[in-house]
Parts: C-alpha cells; structure tokens; sequence
C-alpha cells in the first residue's frame, strides 16, 4: 500500500536535493512522477524545484486554493503517476493534506512531502502540523548548528544580522535572511537582540553574520 510520507528539517537541510534524487530514482525506472511546489516560493525560477547543489526539475505550482487532489488525479488519468512529491509542503492548507492522504489511501499512489519544522519563532506551519499528525512516516533530515550540536530551529536575521523574533511567519529570503541553528543558540541569538534592543550589555558576540 502506498503511504504519505513527511520529511521535515529546519533550513538548508538537503531537503530539495533529497526530493530531486528521489524523483530521479522513480524516472530512472521508467516511472512518471509529479512535482510540486510552493508558488510563495520566490527564491528560484518559478515553476522549478531547484537544489543547492545545482540538480533542477519543473514542477508546478501550488498555491494555498490549489486543489492538489482534483490535478493530481487529472494527471494520472492522461499519464499514470507513480509518484508525487511536495517540495515547501509546510505551506500546505489543512485541506491540501488532506487532499494527499486521499490520494494516498484511495488511489494508491505514494506522496513525499519536503518542508520545514518550524517557522523563526519555533512555532509550527499549518501544513507541518497537519502533515506531523496524519503521515504515515515521519523522517527527519537533519543539518548542523555553527556548533555541530543538531540545528532545529530557524533564525531569521534583520540587515544587521540581529535575530528577528515576531513578525510575519511568511518572508520569503535566501541563505542571508535565514540560518538553522541548535535551540541553545537560537535562545541566545533572540535574548541577544532583546539585550541590544533594551540597551543593555550585549548578551553574546553574534557569531553568525
Ligand atoms: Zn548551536
């Protein structure tokens, strides 16, 4: 049986680079698979998912009134799918996942979704939260903090490298607007901006500018 599938990381993980082998894996069968990601997305061509270490396929876009079940089952209909995957996932709506559980369970055809954890403020997205609760498998990717401790939180940074700590969950950035840190590190790089913030004594030399 097929299954839905939540690989979740903070920033920075691999985690496109992970979904591009894995569709490579399936093509390379001579089996068909559907990309999906986030229209939000800005940070690369629109259209394409794109890793960082330069591996690049179409996919398309999904925003939040995209009904991903009604196109999927669509596309399958013309050309049989044996795969989907969901690069940004953790900008799915409630109803968008699920919408990929019933894909999953009715016409049998396993889904891979990529997203991250938590936003800059440790909290949850809605997809990621929907995704935690009703997936079948969980699986971590995980990357490092500046002190190799496991990174799983995600610093935004302002202009002056300082850690924004409320705002706007969504605001799109590359590499210089976010950082994955280790949650030590990340309580400190916010009571550090507080501390600067109050006027205080600087709370700790920001190493990551
Ligand atoms: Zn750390």
């Amino acid at each position: 049986m097929a299954q839905l599938y939540f690989y979740y990381s903070a920033m920075n993980a691999g985690k496109s680079t992970s979904l591009l082998q894995s569709s490579y894996n399936y093509n390379e069968r001579g089996m068909n698979t559907l990309i999906f990601t986030a229209e939000i997305d800005t940070r690369f061509v629109q259209g394409k998912v794109t890793s960082r270490i330069g591996l690049v396929a179409d996919a398309i876009l999904f925003s939040q009134q995209t009904d991903m079940g009604r196109l999927i089952k669509e596309k399958n209909s013309s050309q049989k799918i044996h795969c989907v995957l969901v690069d940004e996932c953790q900008f799915l709506t409630k109803e968008q996942v699920t919408q990929l559980c019933e894909i999953v369970d009715y016409t049998n055809i396993p889904v891979l979704c990529y997203g991250l954890r938590t936003d800059f403020c440790g909290e949850l997205f809605i997809g990621t939260h929907y995704l935690l609760a009703w997936a079948d498998k969980l699986i971590e990717l995980k990357t490092i903090c500046y002190c190799v401790r496991k990174a799983s939180r995600v610093l935004r940074l302002d202009d002056n490298g300082l850690a924004v700590y409320q705002g706007e969950q969504i605001e799109i950035g590359g590499n210089e607007k976010y950082i994955s840190v280790c949650r030590r590190h990340y309580m400190d790089a916010i009571k550090h901006t507080k501390s600067i913030e109050a006027g205080e004594k600087p709370f700790s030399v920001v190493p990551f500018k």
